[in-house]
């Protein structure tokens, strides 16, 4: 039998360590929110590695006294819970535990030095061994150094992904933040790269700064209020989507936070207007009464938990709607109005729970795409000649809601072909060949365009020009943010150059390094095959049916598309018999 005995303190630092602090961007995120509690009105940001080697954070607030600093690193240590209830979370910290948590897993030194002592002061912990208090040099302010992250947790350090993915987690942490305290200054500098550099601004500059400039002329500003919470933000029209997430921020009571309540509510705001797979972008405020909320929920602090959830929804979904509906707004979206036929009925209050609101919303947002509401439920062609036997997929009969082509096989099936699937197959396979055969065809741009991105994604997009330049993309650097278009692949004929750049900037962002080159330019394929190809919702003449079923059938692969979905569905003869009952089953 082994005995009971306590845990050293060590030990249960470590142990705390793997929660709070499990990678390096959750670190810098902890030290960050500890420099706004203390009230800076600058913050810089330096990684090293991807802030594994080194992360260095300076800020100009409040400091920590030289006869607190040791208390500073021991757990449950903190100045900012005074009401022990937990209901009135004001600061972004109040659990202690982030500076013992970092200094049990890695080398941690804090330099600082409150208005009004004489010196700095600096004390060292490594592994949890914590060192000496002594006199430092330093401004007002408090620096913190972090070396080494988990090697004195080896279990951790193995999970760690390559210092470029989480050197990616890590800026985007600070993202969040900056976004989340417009009012305060943030320089972020990865290995010596400044990815960005911001004065202190107000929200829409802040957004603007970090969204890209361009991206954030178009936003609408939104506000509404319902039962005392307060929504305020920037949002996309209609016309706008993007290819992941990234650009969606919410910060609730001051704190940004990853929460699927609001997620999801956005998704429901947009789902008439942005097609499945793309997303909104947004930067929107909340803010909540206190005891309408807890904060406490894990100790990341990045999930919360709303009093009354269904008002949140509601707020949202209905703010949104209602700034999307504004007349001007529906002469400049080319894709949908939205539709009436998803409407909720009168009277239908979002409020009301419902059985599965996330299954429903994402059923819904399939079927917005699906069927365009303006879209003509069947258009005719005129009689043609029969369909031969050389054409499987057969001829044409007409056009189902400007999206599904049907056609007649000739040996009676029915055909129904989703002309955009088919499409962006058809392209990604040339292209593929292309590519295999040596490289791709370019046509140089007559007048090279100018993209603006945040200082982030162009950074990330110039890192990948080689990548891109093999895809017949030629690109370079244009000043700070911005990206000079040289050439685009031929095969992608007039393609829309600044929303195909920054769906690549966000799929190079998105996929997790380190994803082998192959796979890099497989989504980039992928994603060059979406910009060119036919919509859904755009209607088509004979010629292009016709063309587009030949070319179906002399393409490999052109069942499915490159999301896996099928391109056709093909009512045979026998299934159409099995489904009449006229023969047995
Ligand atoms: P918490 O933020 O939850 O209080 P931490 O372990 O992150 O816990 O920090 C412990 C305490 O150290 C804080 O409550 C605060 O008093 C002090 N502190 C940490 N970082 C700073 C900083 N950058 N400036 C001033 N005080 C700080
Ligand atoms: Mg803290």
């Amino acid at each position: 039998m082994q005995v009971i005995r306590r845990l050293t303190e060590t030990t249960i630092n470590r142990i705390a360590a793997g929660e709070v602090i499990e990678r390096p961007a959750a670190a810098v995120k902890e030290l960050v929110e500890n420099a706004l509690d203390a009230g800076a009105r600058r913050i810089e940001v330096l990684l090293t590695g991807g802030g594994i080697d080194r992360i260095e954070i300076i800020d100009d607030g409040c400091g920590i006294a030289q006869d607190e600093l040791a208390l500073a690193l021991e757990r449950h240590a903190t100045s900012k819970l005074s009401d022990e209830t937990l209901v009135r979370i004001t600061t972004l910290g109040f659990r202690g535990e982030a500076l013992p948590s970092i200094g049990a897993a890695a080398r941690l030194t804090l330099i600082s030095r409150p208005e009004g002592q004489d010196s700095a002061y600096r004390v060292h912990v490594a592994g949890g061994t914590v060192g000496e208090v002594a006199p430092a040099s330093g401004v007002k302010g408090t620096r913190a150094i972090v070396e080494d992250l988990f090697y004195a947790t080896p279990a951790r350090k193995k999970f760690l992904r390559t210092p470029r993915a989480e050197g990616e987690a890590a800026e985007r942490a600070v993202w969040r933040l900056a976004l989340a305290a417009p009012g305060v200054a943030f320089r972020l500098v990865a290995d010596e790269r400044v990815i960005f550099d911001m004065p202190a601004q107000d929200e829409a500059g802040r957004v603007a700064a970090l969204f890209g400039r361009e991206t954030a002329s178009s936003l609408l500003p939104l506000e509404a209020e319902r039962d005392g919470v307060t929504l305020s933000g920037l949002i996309g029209p209609a016309s706008l989507s993007r290819a992941t997430m990234a650009l969606q921020s919410f910060v609730v009571n001051g704190r940004p936070v990853i929460d699927p309540l609001l997620r999801l509510s956005l998704r429901l705001a947009y789902r008439d207007v942005v097609p499945a797979g793309r997303h909104a972008v947004a930067a929107l405020r909340l803010t909540v009464p206190d005891e309408a909320l807890d904060v406490n929920v894990h100790p990341a602090k990045t999930e919360l938990r709303f009093a009354d959830g269904n008002g949140v929804r509601s707020l949202v979904i209905g703010a949104i709607g209602r700034t999307l509906e504004r007349p001007v707004l529906l002469a400049n979206a080319p894709v949908a109005m939205p539709s009436l036929m998803l409407r909720p009925p009168p009277g239908h209050d979002y409020a009301k729970p419902t059985p599965s609101p996330q299954a429903r919303g994402f059923a819904e947002a399939e079927l917005a795409l699906a069927a365009p509401p303006s879209a003509r439920s069947f258009v005719p062609l005129p009689p043609a000649a029969t369909p031969v036997h050389e054409h499987p997929l057969g001829a044409p009969l007409g056009q189902i809601l400007d999206t599904y082509i049907l056609a007649i096989a000739p040996d009676g099936a029915l055909v129904l072909v989703d002309q955009h699937a088919a499409h962006e197959r058809l392209t990604e396979e040339r292209l593929r060949t292309e590519f295999e055969a040596g490289r791709i065809v370019t046509q140089p741009l007559l007048v090279p365009v100018v993209v603006d991105f945040s200082p982030s994604e162009a950074v990330r997009l110039l890192a990948e020009a080689d990548t891109l330049a093999r895809l017949g993309l030629e690109i370079e650097a244009f000043g700070a943010g911005a990206i000079l278009v040289r050439a685009l692949p031929a095969a992608l004929k007039n393609p829309d150059a600044a929303g195909l750049l920054r769906d690549l900037a966000e799929e190079f962002a998105e996929s997790e390094a380190p994803l082998a080159l192959e796979a890099r330019l497989d989504a980039a394929l992928a994603r060059l095959a979406c910009h060119r190809s036919i919509r859904a919702g755009r209607r088509l003449q004979r010629e292009e049916m016709d063309a587009l079923l030949r070319e179906m059938e002399a393409t490999p692969r052109a069942a499915t598309c490159s999301h896996g979905r099928p391109t056709f569905l093909r009512l045979s003869r026998a299934e159409l018999e099995k489904m009449f009952g006229r023969r047995g089953i």
